[in-house]
């Protein structure tokens, strides 16, 4: 049984991610934080590949919660480890800095910082004890290059795509390669409110991405054929300058 655990796996881009691991063969838990109707979703699309999964719900945002979930399915599947490990799970709570309370600017960075340590941190001794492993992490075109009204975003996804090439480069050895993704504009609850048809005239493409198309770059990162790319940042943005 391989195994793979996506964190926002609920919605959006970890949906997508989801169901493109399991249709590569992987058994895929999928954390969520509060959504289990969307979660249950997502797990009946990753049934529908042949492949089984389960929900595994937990804050990313907070240690204790994590490291409990993580240690009560190891300790449910003794001898397993978890191969390729997306971490996903994100939010956004834009504002010009100067009008940004402390709460918003703590649970972005929270989230995608912290939320990497969190998960990562404890399943990276059994991919160093399997000597195999994949970890992707969703970064985004902020913090490659900086978004206006987005500090605390654009900080936690630079912060996220540091960590990437840290720790890749101790990783390595052990046959784990670590890459981070940066996605553009994709069509998810995340890009509500925004106007498509205003910014879409900004992307060379002209248009907004799909989920599917970055989990087809995420699965390529996660197959065997990627075991010689690490601590890279991919850009999929349909030629947006970054
Ligand atoms: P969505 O808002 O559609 O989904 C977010 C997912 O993250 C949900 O599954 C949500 O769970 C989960 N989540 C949020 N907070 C936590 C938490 N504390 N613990 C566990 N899970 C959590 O987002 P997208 O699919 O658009 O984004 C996915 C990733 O891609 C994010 O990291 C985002 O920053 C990044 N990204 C997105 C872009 C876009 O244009 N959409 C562009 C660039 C990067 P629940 O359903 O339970 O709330």
């Amino acid at each position: 049984m391989k195994y793979a655990l996506v964190t926002g796996g609920s919605r959006g881009i970890g949906r997508a991610v989801s169901i493109k691991l399991a249709r590569m063969g992987y058994q895929v838990l999928i954390n969520y934080v509060n959504n289990t109707t969307e979660a249950e979703k997502t797990l009946q699309q990753v049934q529908r590949t042949g492949q089984d999964g389960e929900l595994l719900k937990f804050d990313v945002s907070n240690g204790q919660q994590t490291r409990q979930a993580l240690k009560t399915w190891q300790n449910t599947h003794p001898g397993e480890y978890i191969e390729v490990l997306v971490n996903n799970a994100g939010i956004r709570r834009d504002n010009l800095l100067a009008l940004m309370p402390e709460e918003d600017w703590n649970h972005v960075l929270d989230t995608t910082l912290k939320g990497f340590y969190h998960v990562t941190q404890p399943l990276l001794q059994p991919m160093i004890v399997h000597k195999s492993g994949r970890i992707i992490n969703i970064a985004s075109i902020s913090g490659l290059k900086g978004t206006q009204g987005q500090t605390n975003y654009s900080a936690a996804k630079g912060g996220i795509i540091a960590a990437t090439k840290a720790l890749a480069q101790e990783v390595a050895r052990k046959n784990i390669t670590v890459n981070a993704v940066a996605p553009g504009y994709i069509l998810t609850d995340m890009v509500e409110g925004l106007d498509e048809a205003t910014l879409k005239k900004t992307i060379p493409a002209n248009r907004f991405g799909t989920p599917g198309e970055v989990a087809e770059l995420v699965g390529f990162l996660a197959s065997p054929e990627a075991a010689y790319i690490t601590g890279n940042v991919i850009s999929i943005n349909g030629g947006l300058y970054t």
